[in-house]
């Protein structure tokens, strides 16, 4: 957050910088212990799927509880595990732990799982994956990988070999954050997305303002027309959810249908709640 307050105010207040490198540090140290101290959690958050009215899959989204700073989001530790080159095992724990749920706890629901770019370009990804699902036992078809358009910038042939690759394991592809980043039309083309994830900050504005809600529909169509699903993030008002069912998504994840939660929680409280948010 110091990266983005601009010079004027580093130069202002530099205690509090150097408040933040020591954060950054104890974060940095902190992280290369976290996975075999059992730190890291997997919360799920829900997928509804407007047509049918039910919660068709869940995503894991990742927690880390510091043994003194407490709970830090992932916002803030993940980029620090892709800079110190830890994301990949923590990604690998993710994505096991994320399989076991989905023939357990989640047997019935798409799982799906957030890959960083760095694990994805690791070079033992692909290989990894399989083991992972053969010793899980879960269906390829019932994981999803959620990426990121930053992937492409590393480099868009590797990028396409190895996504095409994963394809052809039977596991699905997400792109997540649709909109954000430099989204360009031409990849939607040629990479082999099943779903396409339509950012938050779309959805901020599809009361307020005409050009979102055309874009939202526009991306609708566009993903129907190519054969994609299209899910909606960040919904968190009933009328958020009719505008975006209005533009033509298929899917709603957001505060409105349920807060990311333990997998215990989780799996407890989904069907209802599920049941009586759609029927209001
Ligand atoms: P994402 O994959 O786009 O996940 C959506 C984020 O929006 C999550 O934040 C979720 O808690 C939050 N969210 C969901 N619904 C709402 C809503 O209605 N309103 C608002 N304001 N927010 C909502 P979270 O859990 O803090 O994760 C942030 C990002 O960190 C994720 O964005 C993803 O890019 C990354 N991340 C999380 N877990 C993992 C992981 O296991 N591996 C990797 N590589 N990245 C992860
Ligand atoms: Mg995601
Ligand atoms: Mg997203
Ligand atoms: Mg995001």
């Amino acid at each position: 957050a110091a990266k983005e307050s601009g010079r004027g105010r580093w130069a202002r207040y530099t205690p509090l910088l150097g408040e933040h490198s020591r954060r950054q540090l104890a974060i940095e140290q902190g992280l290369r212990n976290a996975l075999e101290r059992g730190e890291l959690m997997l919360h799920w958050q829900a997928k509804l799927d407007l047509a049918s009215a039910r919660i068709t899959g869940a995503e894991a989204l990742m927690r880390w509880t510091h043994p003194t700073l407490g709970p830090i989001s992932p916002g803030e530790f993940i980029p620090v595990a892709e800079q110190c080159g830890l994301i990949d095992a923590m990604g690998q724990w993710a994505l096991r732990e994320a399989c076991r749920a989905g023939t357990q706890e989640l047997a019935g629901l798409t799982v799906a799982v957030n890959v960083s770019p760095a694990q994805l370009l690791s070079g033992h990804f692909l290989d990894h994956l399989r083991e992972t699902l053969a010793v899980s036992g879960l269906e390829p078809g019932r994981l999803e990988l959620e990426i990121t358009e930053s992937l492409f910038m590393e480099d868009a042939e590797q990028a396409l070999q190895l996504l095409r690759s994963i394809r052809q394991t039977g596991v699905h592809l997400a792109l997540d954050d649709f909109g954000t980043g430099f989204s360009s039309l031409s990849y939607l083309r040629s990479f082999p997305f099943d779903t396409l994830k339509i950012d938050q900050s779309f959805v901020t504005e599809l009361l307020s303002k005409d050009q979102s809600r055309a874009i939202v529909r526009m991306i609708a169509e566009l993903a129907a027309t190519l054969g994609m699903r299209t899910v909606t993030e960040g919904v968190e008002t009933m009328e958020q959810m009719q505008a975006v069912r209005a533009a033509g998504c298929d899917e709603v994840q957001g505060y409105l249908i349920s807060r990311p939660r333990p997998l215990a929680e989780f799996q407890r409280s989904f069907e209802a709640e599920a049941a009586t948010k759609v029927a209001g």
